[in-house]
């Protein structure tokens, strides 16, 4: 019997922890994305018998300094492999930090079906217990498994499986750091075998409307996010809103915040700002017009996506338009 033939998997390299290497191995202090992403491969058992793998750096950072360069030639490089019939999945290590908003914003403008897996570690390659070759074998399973198709960009960690659209570092520290507060996890890996709980019912990847040459033709806007507290004033929104095409609240509770602020935040929409209301307590569904007025104020309600994802989707939505109706409508699709 001829042998089966072994899936081909492109692995992309961005650097973070899991290609981190310590000054010395009892030491908290290392430094992220300094080894390649050979050595990485190289680390982990067991995967050439899993796959053909095959490898490239795109980028050497730790992730709390992701860029929109960056994110440009990865979701090209990701683009062109998944159009490629000579692979059949694609892993991107990642630093955890700012992982989710790289997930989040590959399944809103790849328009493929493949398998795009997300995977990071908590622990640097050097350390006692390193949790990325573990993490790094799951993502090239998964990566290769014909199930993971059609579920957009997908995260692994601690053997968990994770939608991009759900998916959140809610941990500093520890290898259990990831979670899917809202809807759960979309399933585990054992082995080299993956496991769905449940179907994907987001849309994304061949669905979604939004491109990445629409953003790098139009330039990215500008939005940044505002954490609400007691006593919060005015003039950190108003300062923004000189700055900024969109702003999100990270609110209190249901995506609320000081009169003082909201007033702020209803001349920032007046003059032509997006504004949308989003909740710090991390998991939940900030909806329209509860305590907040938001026909009144003009308005934009977060739903479910946390400050951060609703900054990429804010992003990518005033790409294409600054009506607030419309971009209502991308927070209650996406
Ligand atoms: N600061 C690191 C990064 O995001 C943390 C990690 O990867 O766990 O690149």
């Amino acid at each position: 019997m001829p042998e089966p033939r072994l899936p081909a998997i492109a692995v992309l390299a961005t650097g973070g922890t899991i290609a981190g290497v310590q000054s010395e191995q009892a030491s908290a202090a290392y430094r992220a994305g300094a080894l390649d992403v050979s050595e990485l491969l190289a680390a982990v058992p067991g995967l050439g018998q899993l796959a053909h793998i095959r490898a490239e750096q795109v980028a050497s950072v730790g992730s709390q300094n992701m860029s929109y360069d960056v994110w440009s030639r990865l979701a090209r490089r990701v683009q062109a492999l998944c159009q490629d019939p000579a692979v059949d999945g694609i892993v991107i290590t990642h630093g955890t930090d700012t992982l989710e908003e790289t997930a989040y914003f590959l399944s809103l403008v790849i328009r493929h079906d493949k398998p795009v897996v997300l995977v990071g570690a908590m622990r640097p390659a050097t350390a006692p217990g390193a949790d990325g070759p573990a993490n790094l074998f799951y993502a090239a399973a998964l990566a290769a498994c014909p199930q993971a198709r059609g579920r957009g960009a997908l995260v692994v960690m601690n053997e968990d499986i994770h939608y991009a659209r759900e998916v959140q570092k809610i941990s500093c520290a520890g290898v259990n750091a990831f979670a899917s507060p809202n809807r759960g996890r979309a399933g585990v890996m054992r082995g080299s075998q993956a496991f769905f709980y449940s179907g994907n019912t987001t849309v994304h990847s061949v669905a979604s409307e939004f491109s990445l040459e629409t953003l790098e033709t139009g330039g990215w806007p500008r939005v940044e996010v505002v954490h609400a507290g007691v006593d919060l004033g005015g003039d950190v929104i108003e300062f923004l809103a000189g700055r900024c095409q969109g702003i999100v609240l990270a609110g209190v509770g249901d995506g609320n915040a000081t009169d003082a602020a909201m007033q702020a935040l209803q001349r920032a929409a007046a003059s032509g700002v997006a504004v949308v209301r989003a909740s710090r307590t991390g998991s939940g569904r900030v909806g329209r017009n509860g305590e907040v007025d938001d026909d009144a104020a003009g308005f934009i309600a977060a739903g479910e996506l946390s400050p951060q994802k609703a900054r990429v989707l804010l992003t990518l939505g005033l790409s294409q338009t600054r009506d607030v109706g419309k971009l209502q409508a991308y927070f209650d699709r996406y």
